[in-house]
């Protein structure tokens, strides 16, 4: 089995190109009628110039009065559905093309109305703190959608948001304090790391993993710190805590080298998501504001030449620690991944086993994006991965927004995949009309 994996992770080396260029394999779950839809949707998002000028709060605000058919669409295209049963079919469509998800239950809990503190309903990335108890909410909301990945992506993950758990601004004194080689002072994280740790130990119960996603530069250190407390816990017998890093910034690299020492010199399995980053505007802007060096690399080149260090450097101790390693190369650049298998395959590094333990090389994209990547991935021995937003219809598409915008430049890409889609639709056509005319 190992060879007939490696052979065909030899072949996706040799042949990146072919692979990524095969539309029938990439799009061969797909009814013609969904791939038309996806044209379309990337079309709408590749001339997205209306994007930028919506803020979420006026999407929510206006979404009663827009017909359902016009919203539909794209609520259908990027999100997996509004819960645990309407997911359920799409996961076991994911499942039957051998990708797995990782569930991000895309919207904030609410407060009662007589709390008197209900939240805006705002679906964000970033967390905006109310109180407490609305962070419960939040460890509950997230208690739930562990629960769904072992009922329809056992293999999978939850993906979970720090800022959703606590107040950011404890968040950030004790980034400061861990920034100036300060221990954390007593009780600032308490009530978030009690959160944090009890959703790592239903998710180990279960069996299923845990995805903490990197989020602003100012609450990144603490973020840090939680996460490496959970692995040291938690990833004994195989990784159930996944970290991310975000290559954009000047110090991912400095950091992955310090954790992957802690990782070997302490035992534990080190688990990681690598990401370029998304708040690049908005870091470089308050970098600006407040007079403080720019953490973010100079330019996409050096971002980019940083990624893919930082891959190299997790393969290097993938290769020496088999069994001690979860790498998640989430991307969309097809670049990116065709070099991750270059160097899997230099430095003799199968293709991680479909075995529920999560160790190894997994690749990641969005729901609704670069299908193309995913799907030929997974048809070809890797093992990959859909991030796959669910929640209310109401209160996903500001989400939805948010990340458009956070995505932007990535929207404006998508002329191979709309090329590829295009050429399917064509060639299913041609064979409708070929089998009426036998
Ligand atoms: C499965 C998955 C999970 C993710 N989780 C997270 C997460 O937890 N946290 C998070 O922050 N992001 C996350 N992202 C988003 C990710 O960080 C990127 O924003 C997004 O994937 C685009 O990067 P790319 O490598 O796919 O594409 P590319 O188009 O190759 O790269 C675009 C990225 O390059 C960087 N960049 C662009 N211009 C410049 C410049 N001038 N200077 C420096 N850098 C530049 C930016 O990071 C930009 O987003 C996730 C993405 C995926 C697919």
């Amino acid at each position: 089995m190992a060879g007939r994996v490696l052979q065909g992770l030899r072949d996706a080396a040799l042949r990146t190109r072919p692979i990524f260029e095969d539309a029938s394999t990439a799009f061969a779950g797909k009814e013609t009628h969904e791939l038309a839809r996806a044209y379309a949707v990337l079309t709408g998002c590749k001339y997205y110039g209306f994007v930028d000028q919506l803020s979420p709060g006026a999407v929510e605000r206006l979404l009663p009065y827009v017909p359902r058919w016009a919203v539909m669409p794209f609520f259908s295209h990027f999100v997996a559905g509004e819960n645990e049963k309407e997911i359920a079919p799409v996961m076991r469509r994911l499942r039957s093309a051998k990708v797995e998800g990782i569930l991000d239950y895309a919207a904030e809990a609410k407060l009662d109305e007589d709390d008197g503190r209900s939240t805006s309903g705002a679906v964000a990335r970033e967390y905006a703190f109310s109180s407490e108890q609305a962070c419960e909410l939040n460890a509950r909301t997230f208690s739930q959608a562990i629960s769904a990945v072992k009922n329809v992506s056992p293999m999978g993950f939850a993906a979970l948001k720090v800022t959703a758990l606590g107040d950011p601004a404890l968040l950030e004194q004790a980034s400061e304090e861990i920034r100036g080689g300060e221990k954390v002072s007593p009780g600032v994280l308490t009530s978030i790391e009690r959160r944090l740790r009890k959703l790592a130990r239903q998710a180990s119960d279960l069996g299923v993993g845990v995805m903490v996603d990197a989020e602003s530069y100012q609450h990144q250190p603490a973020i840090d710190h939680m996460c490496k407390q959970l692995q040291r816990e938690f990833n004994l017998r195989r990784p159930i805590v996944l970290n991310t890093y975000q290559c954009y910034l000047k110090d991912s690299e400095r950091r992955l080298r310090q954790d992957l020492a802690q990782a070997r010199s302490e035992g534990w399995i080190f688990g990681c998501k690598l990401v370029r980053g998304a708040y690049m505007k908005g870091e470089r802007e308050r970098a600006r504001r407040l007079g403080y060096a720019d953490p973010i690399h100079d330019t996409y080149e050096d971002t980019s030449a940083n990624f893919s260090e930082c891959v190299d450097l997790v393969l290097e101790h993938l290769a020496e620690h088999q069994g001690k390693t979860s790498l998640m190369v989430a991307t969309h650049n097809r670049e990116s991944i065709e070099g991750t298998v270059r160097t899997m395959e230099r430095l003799g590094i199968p293709a991680a086993p479909r075995d529920g333990l999560r160790g190894g090389v997994n690749f990641a994209q969005l729901l609704g994006m670069s299908d193309y990547l995913t799907f030929s991935l997974a048809h070809h021995g890797l093992r990959a991965f859909k991030y796959v937003p669910y929640g209310p219809l109401g209160e996903v598409m500001p989400y939805l927004l948010r990340r458009a915008q956070e995505n932007s430049e990535l929207l404006t890409k998508v002329d191979e995949e709309r090329a590829l889609l295009l050429r399917e639709i064509f060639l299913r056509a041609r064979d409708a009309v070929l089998l009426k005319r036998a």
